[in-house]
């Protein structure tokens, strides 16, 4: 029997062309099925509607893959549209409103390249809104290279699973799942994990038996792939950190994660710039490499500027034996700040 799922899983690999990723996780198909004739609305912007007939063969054809013969008419609209958020955002929320039970404000922690500190400070943000007395949980959805396990020294670690739903770990009061508990990393080739994420993400966010959250941080990987489309294809993200250090070469891979975040209308929080200066004793900051950058980005893409959080060495020592206890109360403090920063952004950009 042809169903709505099944189109829509049958039309995997049809791309946008502007942005080269599937119409359906990025939500801009829409299907309706009366008996077995299929009338599809597919959103297109006006920089690539030319390319519509192209695109409308292949509908075609994935359809006929999947189905054969058992298809009535097929009727193929589409709609162009100078931009892409309104019906995104239209056709995701009615999809993710439904599902989203307990989870709380989901906070996406993002960058446009590795090694910036995003999972430092996806862990010590959770901790400092955990000491503020909220309900956290922590998913580690960097599958190029979880942090999670190290951090909480719980490498090797496998999850339960208990009444159908997986059991976070709990430690230092947070619910903890990270894609490292989810894929073996040392047997499984990256080739493998591309396609396992969409899966693995999903079931993170809503299989796992998170009781009732108030904050739930997600750890992406860097860059725009399909980690965190298929994290705003599973769940409702409230709003996106963007986590950067000043260096002048990182502003193209901000640029490109602002944009994606801007295009999947995914709320930003704000922009946080990492490892600005080192602290001396004398109270004198050095900036590691330059001052400014950052807030200048914040200005130039009119998005908030969270602040400058220090290099601090002690962190790295941290976050490599799972002592996360370790931290000195100057350097919670720090973190702290910045958590009541997100708190509020995260208010404001919920009524406007
Ligand atoms: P990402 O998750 O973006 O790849 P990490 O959080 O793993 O980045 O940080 C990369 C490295 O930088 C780690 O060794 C981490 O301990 C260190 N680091 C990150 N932020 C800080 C900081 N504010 N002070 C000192 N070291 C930091
Ligand atoms: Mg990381």
């Amino acid at each position: 029997m042809i169903t709505k799922d099944k189109i829509i899983m049958s039309l995997r690999g049809v791309k946008e062309p502007f942005f080269q990723k599937d119409f359906i996780q990025m939500n801009l198909i829409d299907v309706d099925l009366l008996e077995n004739n299929i009338n599809i609305k597919v959103y297109l912007k006006e920089e690539v509607f030319d390319k519509k007939e192209e695109i409308e063969k292949k509908i075609q054809e994935k359809l006929k893959i999947a189905f054969g013969e058992q298809i009535g008419n097929v009727n193929i609209e589409f709609i162009k549209v100078s931009d892409y958020s309104q019906v995104r955002r239209r056709v995701k929320l009615e999809v993710l409103d439904s599902k989203k039970a307990n989870l709380g404000k989901v906070i996406a922690v993002t960058s446009g390249k590795g090694g910036v500190g995003k999972s430092t400070i996806s862990i010590n943000l959770a901790l400092s809104l955990r000491e503020l007395g909220f309900k956290v949980g922590l998913l580690d959805a960097d599958v190029y290279g979880p942090s999670i396990p190290t951090a909480f020294g719980l490498e090797g670690t496998i999850l339960e699973i208990r009444d159908d739903k997986i059991q976070p770990i709990e430690k230092f009061g947070l619910k903890l799942v990270s894609i490292g508990f989810m894929i073996p990393e040392v047997d499984t080739p990256l080739i493998w994990r591309g396609p396992m994420l969409h899966k693995a993400i999903n079931e993170m966010v809503n299989q796992v038996d998170w009781d009732s959250l108030d904050y739930l941080v997600v750890d992406l990987p860097p860059g725009t792939g399909d980690a965190i489309l298929s994290l705003n294809n599973s769940v409702k993200i409230d709003g996106a950190i963007v986590v950067s250090t000043s260096q002048k070469v990182a502003a193209a891979d901000v640029m490109k994660n602002i944009n994606m975040l801007k295009t999947l209308s995914i709320p930003i929080i704000g922009i946080v710039e990492n490892m600005s200066f080192i602290e001396c004793k004398n109270g004198e900051k050095i900036y590691l490499w330059g001052k400014g950058g950052v807030i200048e980005l914040a200005q130039k893409y009119d998005i908030e500027f969270l602040g400058e959080i220090p290099f601090i060495p002690n962190v790295v020592q941290t976050m490599e034996t799972g002592n996360l206890v370790m931290l000195t109360e100057q350097t919670k403090n720090i973190f702290k700040e910045f958590a009541k920063k997100v708190i509020n952004r995260l208010n404001v950009i919920s009524v406007s």
